[in-house]
């Protein structure tokens, strides 16, 4: 293995995990280059087909980013201006963004203590008359409790599009015992191969995920221009494609995504390990519906020092994150659909959540580091 350098600590460490596939990565590079097919062609084709295959799901659209593959999913569900659609507060901007964007109404919900994600339960809550849709996000590499919210989008005749920018791979159990990879459960999934996300390429990506074949069809139509053949416009629609290099990065990529996933899970355990007596700290819960892919590994920091302990990392050369510093409805940008109630949970969140560097290439090394960075700054405060 490849020895940490304590010198130069990563949040993730996109150079080491290259190194390691360089040849193969270089070769799948280069192959387009000479072909030079760089929209569309056999290797967007492949990936397409791989990705559909590893998730078991029928149709994978590949688009541009994230942040338009939930902008086509919403688009494809005709929805009227004013439509509610439930989101939780607590999630990257882009979640809510593409709802105010097409002149829906984001609703934001809290979310559960423990795992970051939205329940049913809170949903319900949040559902009225105007509610089209739900748009679940599950967060830091577990899937949220897609049996129950699809039970209750079934009772409220609602569409369901999970957000799987972050749970690449991880697998969710229903209560019959059968599983389904995250993304594939909804009427439509989405997620992002930005690099940092578990399964990155190398510039921006992003696809959608649906088992419905009409569905799908439109979803390719609006993320074509509205194209239903060439020069032929059904509707409006947008131009959002995966360029052919990065198919054919993230084709070689997705080979080894159940191995990064392990080696993330290897080192959140160490992390448990080291932290799990620290009766400041609150470690990751687990679901026991949902395997975690630990797109990060985030600690709540229960006596209030999570700036402090930010800033000692910082010194020590050790990087961290705070996902999310701000629940969405105090941001600027959202301050029309601020209801004027802080949700309890969020509030908290945004308040003490840090999280840790994760990725694929973490050695013994560099985690005993920050372990012992992180023990010392609680024995000492
Ligand atoms: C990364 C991310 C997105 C957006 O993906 P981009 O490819 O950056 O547009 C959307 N939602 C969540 C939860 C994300 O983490």
């Amino acid at each position: 293995m490849i020895s940490a350098n304590l010198g130069n600590i990563q949040m993730v460490d996109l150079q080491a995990q290259y190194l390691r596939i360089k040849p193969e990565i270089d070769q799948a590079i280069l192959e387009v280059v000479a072909s030079s097919q760089f929209i569309g062609g056999p290797a967007v084709q492949r990936f397409q087909q791989s990705l559909a295959s590893y998730l078991g799901v029928k149709h994978v659209i590949p688009c541009a980013n994230g942040t338009d593959a939930l902008q086509i999913a919403l688009m494809a569900l005709g929805l009227q201006p004013g439509d509610e659609v439930i989101v939780p507060a607590f999630t990257y901007v882009a979640t809510a963004e593409v709802i105010a964007l097409l002149q829906l109404r984001p609703v934001m919900v809290d979310v559960e203590p423990n795992t970051f994600n939205v329940t049913a339960d809170i949903i319900e809550k949040a559902i009225t008359p105007k509610t089209k849709a739900i748009v679940p996000v599950h967060l830091f590499g577990q899937s949220a409790d897609m049996e129950s919210i699809m039970k209750v989008a079934g009772k409220h005749g609602l569409y369901v599009v999970e957000d799987n920018a972050q749970s690449m791979g991880a697998d969710f159990t229903f209560s019959d015992g059968s599983s389904k990879k995250a993304g594939t459960i909804g009427h439509i999934g989405t997620t992002s191969f930005f690099p940092s996300k578990n399964l990155g390429c190398y510039g921006d990506g992003g696809a959608l995920m649906t088992n419905d074949d009409a569905l799908a069809a439109q979803l390719r139509m609006i993320a074509n221009h509205g194209q239903s053949k060439r020069y032929y416009h059904e509707m409006v629609g947008v131009n959002s494609r995966l360029d052919a290099i990065q198919a054919a990065i993230l084709d070689v990529k997705l080979q080894y995504l159940d191995e990064y996933n392990s080696a993330r899970q290897k080192a959140a355990s160490y992390y448990d390990k080291a932290f799990g007596a620290i009766a400041e700290l609150k470690i990751p819960s687990r679901q026991n519906n949902s395997t975690h892919v630990f797109h990060q590994y985030t600690l709540q920091v229960l006596n209030g020092k999570r700036d402090e302990l930010l800033a000692h990392l910082t010194e020590k050369g050790i990087p961290s994150g705070v996902y999310y510093p701000v629940p969405l409805y105090k941001q600027n940008a959202f301050s029309t659909y601020y209801s004027g109630e802080p949700l309890p949970i969020t509030e908290i969140l945004c308040q003490s959540v840090i999280s840790l560097p994760m990725h694929s290439e973490m050695d013994e090394e560099l985690l005993g580091y920050i372990a012992d960075t992180v023990t010392h700054f609680f024995a000492t405060n």
